[in-house]
């Protein structure tokens, strides 16, 4: 007899990102594999969205930086 098991599904039902990283209004970047999941409150409440290649320009600019997750430090490709 077999059990589904309740886990959190990973990775799933992304938003595709064309730079694989994703940013927060405050501005924290984060790669897909440690951004908030989709449609939770902490996504929703902070506004995360996929970081377009313009925003990824802006924002390494700005930050004199290039964008990367804070978490692994996965780079905007
Ligand atoms: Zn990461």
């Amino acid at each position: 007899m077999e059990t589904t098991p309740l886990t959190p599904r990973r990775d799933h039902a992304r938003t595709p990102s064309p730079t694989g990283l994703y940013w927060s209004e405050r501005g924290v970047v984060a790669c897909a594999r440690h951004a908030p999941y989709e449609r939770s409150d902490t996504w929703n409440w902070e506004r995360w969205e996929p970081l377009s290649r313009e925003d990824a320009a802006a924002f390494a600019e700005a930050g004199c930086r290039p964008a990367r997750c804070e978490t692994c430090g996965l780079q905007a490709r």
